[in-house]
């Protein structure tokens, strides 16, 4: 399973919100513009006005603009250099405006207009960009510049008011954006706790507690998966059922503890004779084991079934009441599947040779004589 950093997830979402930010304010744009330019040529005929024709230019040249990055960001759902072309669009985004507020503003409309779309245009960014400060702040700059420029223009107010008004806008902005950021990040640190917990659970729901291998319910899970892809590529599929000799008199002669610190040793030994790396091998049952050998045909798993015999041998955990050798040995029974044979009757194919490799005496495997 793919588990990115929580930085990377971070970074993957400030991309994808500030996308769907770019989409959005290009929307809300394109639609203000249209607005804005239908109510000054309603206004052209009450009152004649000769700069129309150029801000009508301006809006047309505006309007562009904020079609491309609509296009642009509807098509790259992931982008390298996200940064630096969220800056531009920013940038282009909060000069474009700041010329339609010049623009409005000469058409006699008055300061308050320029007020209200300043005002509505920063809603706008802080809604959009909030993922991105350096977006938000090329894109409010150019319009702070034009809307403090005409407050301080304007003869009702005097220059204190208009550095206030500043000075509370930007207060507004940033605590508003580092509001909206904290929210942003608490809800993707909340969403990685929360597959960081599931990837463990399903680790956990798939690995034998006393030996840290697989457990039964992987190898359930696992031969179906299997079978189904030597079937699909036409490529053998072993397995190894592996069962400890004379366990029970191990229990008995050396206690509880040792024996579950040999099912341990046994686990790790059997697990590093797997070479392979699509090998695996799952406690099957108490002192059972199965190794599943994808891609491996019946001379492949006997070699490893000789690897195993050989590592225990130089493992050597004694066993003094063992009848055949002086440490412990397993037998192991070998299957490769056949074509539509049921995961069952695979399993039990490896069982009978288990069965037989115990009765001609243990420390040994048993196969189909192919
Ligand atoms: P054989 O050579 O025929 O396989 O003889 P055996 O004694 O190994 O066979 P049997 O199946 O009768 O005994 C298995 C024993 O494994 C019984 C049980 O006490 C022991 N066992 C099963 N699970 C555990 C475990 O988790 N820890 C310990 N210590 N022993 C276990
Ligand atoms: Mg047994
Ligand atoms: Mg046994």
């Amino acid at each position: 399973m793919y588990f990115s950093s929580l930085d990377t997830r971070i970074d993957d979402t400030i991309y994808k919100n500030l996308r769907l930010g770019f989409i959005w304010a290009s929307k809300i744009s394109l639609i203000t513009l249209m607005l804005i330019t239908i109510v000054i040529w309603v206004d052209f005929f009450n009152k004649e006005n000769s700069n129309l024709l150029l801000t009508t230019v301006n809006f047309g040249i505006q309007g562009l603009l904020f079609v491309f990055g609509l296009v642009f960001f509807v098509q790259n759902k992931t982008l390298k250099h996200y940064k630096i072309i969220s800056s531009i669009y920013a940038l282009l985004f909060g000069t474009t405006w700041g010329g339609a507020i010049i623009n409005l503003n000469n058409l006699g409309h008055a300061y308050v207009i320029v007020e209200i779309v300043g005002n509505l245009l920063f809603l706008v960014v802080l809604l959009s960009f909030y993922t991105y400060r350096m977006a938000v702040y090329l894109a409010t700059l150019p319009i702070l510049v034009f809307t403090t420029w005409y407050s301080i223009a304007d003869p009702r107010f005097d220059l204190l008011f208009a550095f206030t008004k500043l000075a509370i806008t930007i207060i507004i902005i940033e605590s508003g954006r580092q509001l909206l950021f904290k929210w942003f990040t608490t809800r993707i640190k909340q969403e990685h706790e929360n597959q960081r917990l599931l990837k463990q659970l399903a680790q956990l729901s798939f690995t034998d507690q006393l030996t840290k291998i697989n457990n039964r319910r992987f190898f359930d899970f696992t031969i179906d998966k299997q079978i189904i892809n030597a079937k699909h590529h036409r490529i053998p599929l072993s397995i190894i059922l592996i069962d400890v000799d004379y366990f029970k008199r191990f229990n008995d002669t050396q206690g509880h503890v040792n024996g579950d610190a040999c099912l341990k040793s046994v686990a790790t030994t059997i697990s590093r004779s797997l070479l392979r790396n699509n090998d695996t091998v799952s406690r099957y049952g108490g002192e059972e084991f199965v190794v599943l050998l994808p891609n491996t045909d019946i001379n492949g798993a006997r070699r490893v079934a000789e690897r195993i015999k050989q590592n225990l041998a130089t493992l050597a955990i004694i066993h003094p009441s063992s009848d055949i050798n002086d440490y412990v040995t397993v037998s192991q029974g070998i299957a490769t599947w056949e074509m539509n044979q049921r995961p069952n009757q695979f399993i039990n194919e490896a069982d009978n040779h288990l069965y037989n490799a115990k009765e001609a005496g243990r420390n040994q495997y048993c196969s189909t004589k192919k």
